[in-house]
């Protein structure tokens, strides 16, 4: 990976971008793709396009989600402690003994989630994290101390954690769902512009809010922009790291290259297609089926409006929603190769149709 894509990887991914208050980590993102496109929108809620060669009939969306999972202040004790609420679908299993950002109306205040000692609890009876029994210390000792560092009910919690190599070729770190997203769709716009390629169409490099939270961004983006056809990008679980069991969720390894995922919301003419362009760029990718929904953005997509061609290539990941999200170098260079063919091999005004 070039130095300049892996420094903005690393300021992206280590930047906060909870669900419902994503503009951080958008405005990030907008300044690295400012050199690539034409021209933004912005929605009401906060998701962006790029859009280069604006103002054509025919769209195409290339997309991924900028939110990521987060905790709300849902009660604070007398004691000043912080129970709280998911803002997506945070682990409580991972919270005990994590240091944490309470993003407060004055700033960001450091907190930690706090855990009994070993010694005082009785082997065989220990509870397990949930969240009855997760909190936060803030360092207060009353409640009123905690509202004085402008915490209240609704303050959105992050985990404290930074991005950072793991061997040769895997980047570990918080949020690369789908962080990792919006860094590729970045990266397929600055070759195009590299490549001075000419599009027959307008296409729009979206990058949606509020995706962990029922894909809600993809919705309101898709019904604004109305394209012809999308491409989305998100991560996938590498099942060959402990303990899954493949029988059950399938073959996806970290390093072979993207995920193409079957089911009813791809559409498999354009599948077909991201196969052939695929293997005729010498390509690697895996296979994987989705029972009904993929889960992603792409049911949004693919059920907006009166149907839309599309389709999802996934980075397998490992540790989903956990602060060591960790993916393959190699893969992530694949995403966007096997985007940035797909995109330049869409014919003016093509038609995917299954008759
Ligand atoms: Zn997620």
């Amino acid at each position: 990976m070039r130095k300049k894509s892996y420094s903005f990887l690393e300021k992206y991914l280590n930047a906060n971008a909870p669900v419902g208050f994503e503009t951080t980590g958008q405005k990030i993102w907008m300044e690295y793709v400012k050199d690539y496109a034409d021209e933004f929108i912005t929605d009401t809620y906060g998701s962006v396009a790029a859009i280069i060669n604006p103002n054509k009939k025919y769209k195409v969306v290339i997309e991924a989600h900028a939110d990521e999972i987060s905790w709300f202040v849902n009660y604070i004790s007398p004691e000043g402690y912080i129970f709280v609420r998911r803002n997506g679908g945070s682990d409580h299993q991972i919270a005990p003994s994590m240091r944490v950002d309470v993003h407060g109306e004055k700033g960001i205040i450091k907190g930690v989630f706090g855990w009994p000692a070993i010694h005082v609890r009785t082997p065989g009876k220990e509870a397990a994290p949930s969240m009855k029994n997760i909190f936060v210390d803030v360092g207060a000792t009353k409640a009123e101390e905690v509202a004085e560092m402008g915490i209240h009910v609704g303050t959105v919690i992050t985990f404290e954690a930074t991005t950072m190599r793991l061997g040769k070729k895997f980047i570990t770190g918080r949020a690369l769902d789908n962080r990792a997203g919006g860094f590729m769709i970045a990266e397929v716009a600055r070759k195009i512009k590299e490549n001075k390629d000419r599009l027959p169409f307008s296409l729009y490099v979206v990058n949606a809010v509020q995706e962990e939270v029922g894909l809600r961004g993809a919705e309101m983006i898709s019904r604004r922009i109305k394209p012809n056809v999308a491409i989305v990008t998100d991560v996938t679980h590498d099942t060959t790291s402990p303990p899954y069991d493949r029988k059950e969720q399938g073959e996806q390894v970290c390093g072979k290259g993207p995920v193409l995922t079957y089911g009813p919301a791809v559409h498999n003419v354009l599948l077909n297609k991201i196969i052939k362009v695929a293997e005729q760029n010498k390509i690697s990718f895996q296979r994987a089926a989705a029972s009904r929904f993929t889960g992603t953005d792409t049911d949004a997509f693919a059920y907006s409006d009166i149907g839309l061609p599309s389709a999802l290539i996934s980075l397998p990941l490992k540790y989903m929603h956990t602060t060591v999200e960790t993916a393959h170098e190699d893969d992530i260079e694949k995403v966007i190769d096997l985007i940035y063919h797909s995109v330049i091999n869409i014919k003016e005004n093509e038609e995917f149709s299954y008759f």
